[in-house]
């Protein structure tokens, strides 16, 4: 039986992406050969409409650029796609590099200036809390190396 591994649905070529759109990657897509995949969009999980305003990380918080506190619908996500994670029993995930939910190590600075800062997304951020190993897109080979 295949390992569950959790993967951004945009990352499979879902349109949830705040633009209406997605961000298909072939390597990502390709994964299904050594894993059974498990499509998560915590932005979604939590309530937020496709399209959507984006949004990005200040001080702890979430701030849709119209200024609106987004933090709530963010947190809401995270928990409902830790419980999926926990639920289909998986020991990491691929999630989408940069964004405010589902970015490790480095995202957006809360300016709307596509300044990068060291941080996690909200839903990456209660994953890794849990004990699950977050990798992004750019992690792939690593990914394969440690989990299948
Ligand atoms: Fe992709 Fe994650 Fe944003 Fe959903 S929340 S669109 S899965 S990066």
């Amino acid at each position: 039986m295949k390992t569950k591994i959790l993967v951004s649905a945009c990352l499979l070529g879902e349109n949830c992406k705040y633009n209406g759109k997605n961000n298909k990657n072939e390597e990502v897509i390709a994964l299904s050969g050594y894993f059974e995949l498990i499509p998560v969009c915590p932005e979604c999980f939590g309530g937020l409409p496709i399209p959507r305003v984006p949004s990005e990380i200040k001080d702890g918080r979430v701030y849709s650029k119209d200024g609106a506190d987004l933090t709530d619908n963010f947190l809401t996500g995270a928990e409902h796609t830790l419980y999926i994670a926990k639920e289909s029993n998986c020991p990491a995930a691929l999630l989408k590099e940069r964004s405010p939910s589902c970015g490790f190590g480095t995202v957006y600075d809360g300016s709307f200036s596509a300044t990068l800062c060291e941080g996690n997304g909200i839903t990456a951020q209660l994953l890794s809390d849990n004990e699950i190993a977050v990798f992004g897109e750019s992690k792939v080979k690593k990914l394969i190396e440690l989990y299948s």
